[in-house]
C-alpha cells in the first residue's frame, strides 16, 4: 500500500464539475481502485440542480483503516476542478487553505493566471486537450483521476493502468476503453513536466494536515437564512458563460427535423417559421445534447472548443 494511505485519518478529495463532465465517475472510480488494491474509501455525489452544464461536486475518502466519517468533504486535502471556470464558483475554493493541492484541467500557460487566483499548491492537467486528442471528446474525468492517483502515488502507475483498463472494460466499449487510456497515459507521462511536483503525505497522526476552519462543525442555527431567488429571474442568469465547447451549426446540410430545437435543455436553438434559424449562445451552455441528436446524414452540428 502507498505510503501516501497510511495515516491516523482519511485522505478527503473533493471533485469540482460540470454536468456531463464525469466528476462523480471520477470520486467513484477512485474509491473503487483504492479498495479493489486493498484500502478504504467511499465516494458520494452532491447535486444541486440536475442538468448538463451544472456545477456539481463528488467527494472521496480513502485511508488504510475503515473510514467512520461520512457526509460531505467541507475540508479537502485535494481538489481536483475538471472545468477552470468553476475556480470562482461558489463552493469551490471552500475549506482550503495552504495545505491543500489543487488540480485544476487547464493548460500550463494558465499557470500565472491561476495560481494568483488560489490560496494552495497547485498542479495543472490538461486534461480537456488529452481526452479531445484521444477519445474526440472533451470528457476530462479519467485523465483528471490518472493525475491525481499519479502525482499523489496513491499507486503506482503501471497498476493503476491495469485496473482502469480491466474496471471500463466492464462497462464501455474498447474504443472508448482505449481512448480513455490513452488519455489518462497521456497525462500520467505530462505529471514529469510538474514543477515542484510535492506529493501529499499523511504517514502519522502528527503528519497529517491540521483541522480546517471549513464548515466542519458548523450547526443548522449558525446558518444564514435563504438563498432564495424572486421568481422570473432565470434570464439574468447567462448560463453562456460556463461553456467550455460551443455547437458550429451547418444550415447548408440541416434537414430541419427539428431534433436539437425539441432537446435543447436551455431553448438555444431558435426556429423560425418551422425551420432551424441560429443556435443563441447567450444560454447555451455547451452541454453537446444538440449534436447528439442531431441525424447522422445531416451532421449539421459540432461541438468545438469555445476558445476556437
Ligand atoms: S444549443 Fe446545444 S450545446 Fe447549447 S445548450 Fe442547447 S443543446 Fe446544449
Ligand atoms: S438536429 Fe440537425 S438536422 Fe435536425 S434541425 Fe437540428 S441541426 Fe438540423
Amino acid at each position: 500500500m502507498s505510503a501516501t494511505r497510511v495515516g491516523t485519518r482519511a485522505v478527503s478529495f473533493r471533485w469540482h464539475g460540470r454536468g456531463g463532465y464525469g466528476a462523480k465517475t471520477a470520486a467513484i472510480l477512485l474509491a473503487e481502485a483504492i479498495i479493489d488494491t486493498g484500502g478504504y474509501a467511499q465516494a458520494a455525489p452532491e447535486f444541486g440542480p440536475e442538468r448538463r452544464g451544472a456545477p456539481v461536486q463528488a467527494f472521496t475518502r480513502i485511508a488504510d483503516h475503515r473510514i467512520a466519517q461520512r457526509g460531505p468533504v467541507t475540508a479537502p486535502d485535494v481538489i481536483a476542478v475538471l472545468d477552470p471556470g468553476l475556480l470562482d464558483a461558489p463552493g469551490t475554493m471552500d475549506g482550503v487553505t495552504t495545505d491543500a493541492i489543487l488540480f485544476v484541467n487547464a493548460p500550463e500557460n494558465a499557470r500565472a493566471t491561476i495560481a494568483a487566483r488560489v490560496p494552495c499548491r497547485l498542479v495543472l492537467i490538461d486534461a480537456s486537450s488529452a481526452a479531445r486528442s484521444a477519445l474526440g471528446r472533451d470528457l476530462p474525468n479519467v485523465p483528471m483521476l490518472a493525475a491525481v492517483v499519479g502525482y499523489l502515488d496513491l499507486l503506482p502507475q503501471d497498476e493503476f493502468v491495469g485496473w482502469l483498463e480491466k474496471r471500463l472494460g466492464k462497462e464501455f466499449r474498447p474504443e472508448v476503453v482505449a481512448g480513455n487510456l490513452a488519455a489518462a497515459t497521456t497525462v500520467l507521462a505530462a505529471l514529469a513536466g510538474q514543477p515542484n511536483p510535492t506529493p501529499l503525505r499523511t504517514t502519522d497522526g502528527t503528519a497529517a494536515p491540521p483541522r480546517r476552519q471549513g464548515r466542519e462543525g458548523l450547526r443548522w442555527q449558525d446558518a444564514a437564512a435563504g438563498p432564495y431567488m424572486p421568481g422570473g429571474t432565470s434570464r439574468q442568469f447567462e448560463t453562456g458563460d460556463w461553456r467550455q465547447q460551443r455547437p458550429r451549426l451547418d444550415l447548408s446540410t440541416c434537414v430541419h427535423c427539428m431534433l436539437c430545437w425539441l432537446y435543447c435543455p436551455d431553448s438555444s436553438i431558435i426556429a423560425k417559421d418551422g425551420r432551424i434559424a441560429e443556435i443563441d449562445l447567450t444560454y447555451c451552455k455547451g452541454c453537446g445534447i444538440c449534436a447528439e441528436v442531431c441525424p447522422p446524414r445531416a451532421h449539421s452540428i459540432v461541438m468545438v472548443p469555445e476558445a476556437s
